[in-house]
């Protein structure tokens, strides 16, 4: 089991536009819970639960709110009859859960999900996999990302790093002109789930890779890739084409953005920017920012087909189509003389919003 980090993703609260916030203390371990819904508009609102060990529980409260939103954007931009959702659980101790406590923590989350009565379906997110989505299954009905032996679509990750590399050929096309990633230089900061079936594509793919991790144990694994090992602290600095921040939200912040030396940044988590407005920041450096939101539905979408029973191949191309959809953004954007950014929420609002 991962070691769970102790300190609060850096990401700044967003505006309230939410449909429903529940903040529950567990029955059972009288750990903290929330579910944030931004949307219902285009479909019930799916979004993973986060297990994540903030310093105070309004930091996880704001990290549902935040994440919820990028979720409604992100479905609606992939074109699935989903809403926004998301739900974060305060772990109650920096030792990761396990056992008994760790049951007792989804079987609390699991009644919490059923009183919401299908207005929000859960899944996997950080700190979280899909034994514990057998878990929530005893008390409730909504929820995907069950293992594939039990019928459900199993571990989103392979999927989500198919869509980031398929938004990353977009990304680099936009940038130097062609697809092509190999020889391309690229830095994944975080070897999880998705961070390390990324790497593994990058490097099938050609490309150079150098990544990072705050546990060292992950160094054995970058040495099978032949990939460069970088210091956590170091990592988002490095010189290269692409950096990919595939760990927790608030990767480029005001604190470290004008230090940066990549070309453009693609990666998987959510919330990369721990403010919108570094978006223009990023822009006005001739950074090329590939919207996360974007990038990162692959997952996504293959948890939707619990909901919407199509084939996991289904699920792969749809995750590979994310590269026209990347394409479309980047397009746009030039075309506005706007950020990425601003472009993929337009795109996602024409969506939830037609008349608009
Ligand atoms: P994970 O928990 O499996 O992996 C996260 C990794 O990041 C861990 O190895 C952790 O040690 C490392 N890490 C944490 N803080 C770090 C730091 N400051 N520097 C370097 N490494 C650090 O999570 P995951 O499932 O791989 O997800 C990664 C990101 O992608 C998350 O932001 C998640 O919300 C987002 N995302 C995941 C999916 C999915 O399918 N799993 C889908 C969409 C978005």
């Amino acid at each position: 089991m991962r070691p769970l980090a102790t300190q609060a993703p850096a990401v700044e609260p967003t505006g309230h536009d939410h449909e429903d916030l529940v903040v529950q203390t567990g029955r059972r371990t009288g750990a903290t819970m929330a579910v944030a819904i931004h949307s219902t508009r285009l479909g019930p609102a799916l979004g993973g639960v986060r297990l994540w060990r903030y310093l105070r529980d309004e930091d996880g409260v704001a990290d549902a709110l935040r994440l919820a939103r990028g979720m409604t954007f992100k479905a609606a931009a992939a074109g699935l009859d989903l809403g926004g959702g998301k739900g974060v659980i305060c772990a109650p101790s920096t030792k990761p859960a396990t056992g008994d406590e760790r049951r007792a923590i989804f079987l609390d989350f699991g009644d919490l999900v059923d009183s919401l009565g299908g207005r929000y379906i859960t899944a996997e997110d950080v700190g979280t996999c899909p034994e514990d989505m057998v878990v929530i299954a005893e008390r409730t009905s909504h929820v995907t990302g069950m293992p594939e032996g039990l019928g459900g679509a199993g571990d989103p990750s392979p999927f989500t790093a198919l869509g980031v590399q398929a938004a990353m050929r977009a990304t680099v096309k936009w940038k130097f002109g062609s697809p092509d990633l190999s020889g391309r230089s690229v830095v994944i900061a975080g070897l999880g789930h998705v961070g390390a079936n990324l790497a593994r594509r990058l490097a099938d793919a050609g490309a150079e890779i150098a990544v990072t991790d705050i546990d060292p144990r992950k160094r054995e694994f970058a040495d099978s890739l032949g990939a460069a090992w970088l210091e956590p602290g170091d990592a988002l600095e490095a010189e290269c084409d692409i950096v990919s921040p595939c760990a927790v939200g608030g990767a480029i912040s005001s604190s470290n953005i004008d230090r940066l030396r990549c070309r453009a940044i693609c990666g998987a988590a959510n919330n990369q920017l721990a403010d919108d407005s570094l978006a223009e920041t990023l822009a006005s450096r001739g950074i090329l920012c590939a919207p996360d939101f974007i990038a990162n539905a692959g997952g996504l979408i293959n948890v939707y087909r619990e909901v919407n029973s199509f084939s996991s191949a289904r699920a792969a191309e749809l995750a590979l189509g994310i590269e026209t959809t990347m394409g479309e953004v980047l397009a746009r954007a030039d075309a506005a003389a706007t950020t990425p950014l601003h472009a993929a929420r337009e795109l996602a609002r024409e969506r939830l919003d037609p008349q608009g």
